[in-house]
């Protein structure tokens, strides 16, 4: 007497297509007992438009990007997992030197560019465990998950480097001012966050284009 639902995927003329097929419980007369009748259509198109809305939640539009929100999201799940199993994590925050040069002598579409750029180049470069997000403007964090300081650090450097030789620009390297900090016994994701902006600040303190850590 109820209702069931039920999604499948089938491969149609090498598509894949996903079906929703319903059965429908039905009494065909008085003297017979039930039957069923089914009912499937084909929903492909409206699982692709749901994902997509999904996917921009949690996207940034431009560097397409995870965002600030799924930052929050995914810094509470790796708390999580740092105190029932004790997973290690690093996060480096990092914000791009003279940006608002970049936009007052090229303008802002290139300053535009050069963020597509940045995001591309860094998610080439970190392992598929590591996840980059753009926080802000020109500020950007990436988690490091389950790794040690000085693992976290190579790869920053390694980054920091690629930023400054790819010449986004031709005959201007863009810069980047890293603050990277682990995991701490009686850290919050507040007290995290802020250790890594402190340290990030500090970089820019100490003349720029450098890693700070703690
Ligand atoms: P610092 O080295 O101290 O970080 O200097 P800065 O010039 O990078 O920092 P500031 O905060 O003065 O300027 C940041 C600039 O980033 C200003 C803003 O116009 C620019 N910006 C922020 N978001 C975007 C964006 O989405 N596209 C472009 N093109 N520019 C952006
Ligand atoms: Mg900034
Ligand atoms: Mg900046």
């Amino acid at each position: 007497n109820k209702i069931l639902v039920e999604n499948e995927w089938f491969e149609l003329n090498k598509e894949k297509i996903l079906f929703q097929s319903k059965r429908i419980p039905f009494k065909y007369d008085s003297n017979s007992g039930l039957g069923i009748l089914g009912v499937s259509r084909d929903i492909t198109d409206l699982y692709e438009t749901q994902k997509k809305l999904e996917e921009q939640t949690i996207k940034d539009e431009l560097t397409k990007t995870y965002n600030r929100k799924y930052f929050n999201e995914k810094l509470k799940e790796q708390f999580d997992l740092y105190k029932r199993y004790k997973v290690n994590f690093c996060i480096a925050l990092f914000d791009i030197d003279d940006f608002k040069k970049v936009n007052d002598t090229y303008g802002h579409k290139v300053g535009d560019e050069v963020l597509i750029k940045i995001s591309k180049i860094i998610n080439k470069n970190i392992r598929i465990t590591d996840i980059l997000f753009r926080i802000g403007g020109e500020e950007f964090v990436i988690i490091y998950r389950k790794i040690q300081l000085e693992d976290a650090l190579k790869s920053a450097e390694k980054i920091k480097n690629l930023i400054q030789n790819e010449e986004i620009i031709k005959n201007h390297p863009i810069t980047i001012s890293i603050g990277l900090t682990q995991i701490k016994e009686n850290d919050n994701d507040d007290t995290l966050f802020k250790r890594s902006d402190n340290l990030m600040y500090a970089s820019k303190k100490n003349g720029k284009n450098r890693i700070t850590i703690d």
